[in-house]
């Protein structure tokens, strides 16, 4: 009996088979080759991610706190990401160092998203 499940080239094995998943940059992999896959493709989606999101480790960045309030100007020092369940993308999160406060409050570090953040060029 046919299954609506598609038959393609499998990236590990070179097989044509059922894919039982494709990864973000459209790589497939068979059920089995999945299986034994998972934490070695999960790295591989970490790097594909890591090299798409708009700040890195040791950028400068203006940050402001909901998206409106300035904390101040600071430097990214951890980038975060959950895979939840293979292959999907959560939104990453950016540990910024404030080293020119805004406001005497301000936190010295704090977690923020993307749209927190601006990035600011060296002068
Ligand atoms: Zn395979």
């Amino acid at each position: 009996m046919m299954t609506d499940q598609r038959v393609g080239l499998c990236e590990c094995c070179k097989e044509l088979k059922p894919i039982a998943y494709i990864d973000p940059v459209e790589r497939e992999y068979c059920e089995d080759c999945f299986a034994h896959l998972a934490v070695p493709t999960a790295t591989r989606i970490m790097d594909y991610l890591l090299r798409t999101i708009p700040f890195q480790v040791g950028d400068r960045v203006e940050a402001r706190t909901a998206g409106v309030i300035l904390d101040g100007v600071g430097t990214v020092e951890e980038v975060s990401m959950d895979l939840e369940k293979y292959g999907t993308p959560v939104y990453p999160s950016f540990r910024v160092r404030i080293e020119q406060k805004a406001f005497p409050e301000a936190p010295d570090e704090r977690w923020y998203m993307e749209a927190q953040l601006r990035k600011v060029n060296d002068d």
